[in-house]
């Protein structure tokens, strides 16, 4: 791996990777589909409960081209058959979006990306990049808006919401019943035309010693009668303890 620190990076060329690997999404309405995931270094946000410090800071990454990337995710795929599904995650992989859109342009029009992004990037610009591919729908947002928990403070969120599409998912990562609040209260105020919406309890990470019990949550979900997803997240049930590449 590369030392951090004065990183000149190729917009469109080259990507900061941390790592790539195949398992089963954990999260999102594609829960439970072999995925091939590309997880990008560095992040523009530093949340308390953040359970991929290791992709934010530290220096873990290596500069790899965008061909071979392209090249990993065919392996990791399997060929025409195989894994229909690739998530690029991170940090926050949408500060890397010329690469990203570079490598979509050279991989299958079958293949279906998803990006785990933080909220608070201004997805026009990514937007605007790929175009065609997002009219298409196989190019999915998985968008946080980020509850007081987290320790940061949403802001781009609520424009973005405007933009995501019937095929986005907005998600809602929470800590306490404070958190819960305030994300009823940002869908009683912003509209999207995202069709998923994604409440996901806090797990044990990072700065956060105590998650939020699922039961707890899935009750003040059923006792509002509220219309979206509780996520628990499948690959921490699959292999517990393991951090890495799940
Ligand atoms: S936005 Fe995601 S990767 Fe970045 S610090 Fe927060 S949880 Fe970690």
């Amino acid at each position: 791996m590369q030392a951090q620190g004065a990183v000149a990076l190729r917009k469109g060329e080259e990507f900061l990777l941390n790592e790539m690997y195949v398992s089963v999404q954990g999260e999102s309405s594609l829960v439970g589909l072999p995925t091939v995931f590309v997880r990008l270094y560095a992040c523009n946000l530093r949340c308390h409960w953040c359970d991929s410090m290791y992709a934010v800071e530290g220096g873990e990454f290596t500069k790899v081209h965008v061909d071979d990337v392209v090249r990993r995710i065919r392996e990791l795929a399997g060929g025409p058959e195989g894994i229909r599904n690739v998530c690029w995650t991170g940090g926050e992989p949408l500060l890397q979006g010329e690469s990203i859109a570079a490598a979509i342009r050279r991989l299958p029009e079958t293949l279906v990306h998803s990006f785990e992004t933080d909220g608070e990037v201004d997805l026009r610009a990514f937007d605007a990049l790929v175009s065609d591919e997002r009219d298409s729908g196989r190019l999915r947002y998985v968008m946080d808006v980020k509850c007081p928990g987290s320790g940061m403070k949403a802001e781009r969120a609520y424009a973005n919401l405007g933009l995501l599409r019937e095929q986005d998912e907005v998600k809602f990562v929470l800590q306490n019943r404070d958190d819960y609040e305030f994300a009823k209260r940002v869908l009683a105020s912003y509209g999207t035309k995202a069709q998923t919406v994604l409440f996901s309890p806090v797990v044990a990470a990072h700065k956060v010693s105590n998650g939020l019990e699922s039961s707890r949550l899935a009750e003040w979900i059923l006792e509002d009668r509220l219309p979206v997803r509780l996520q628990v997240q499948l690959h921490k049930l699959i292999w517990p303890g393991r951090d890495r590449g799940i």
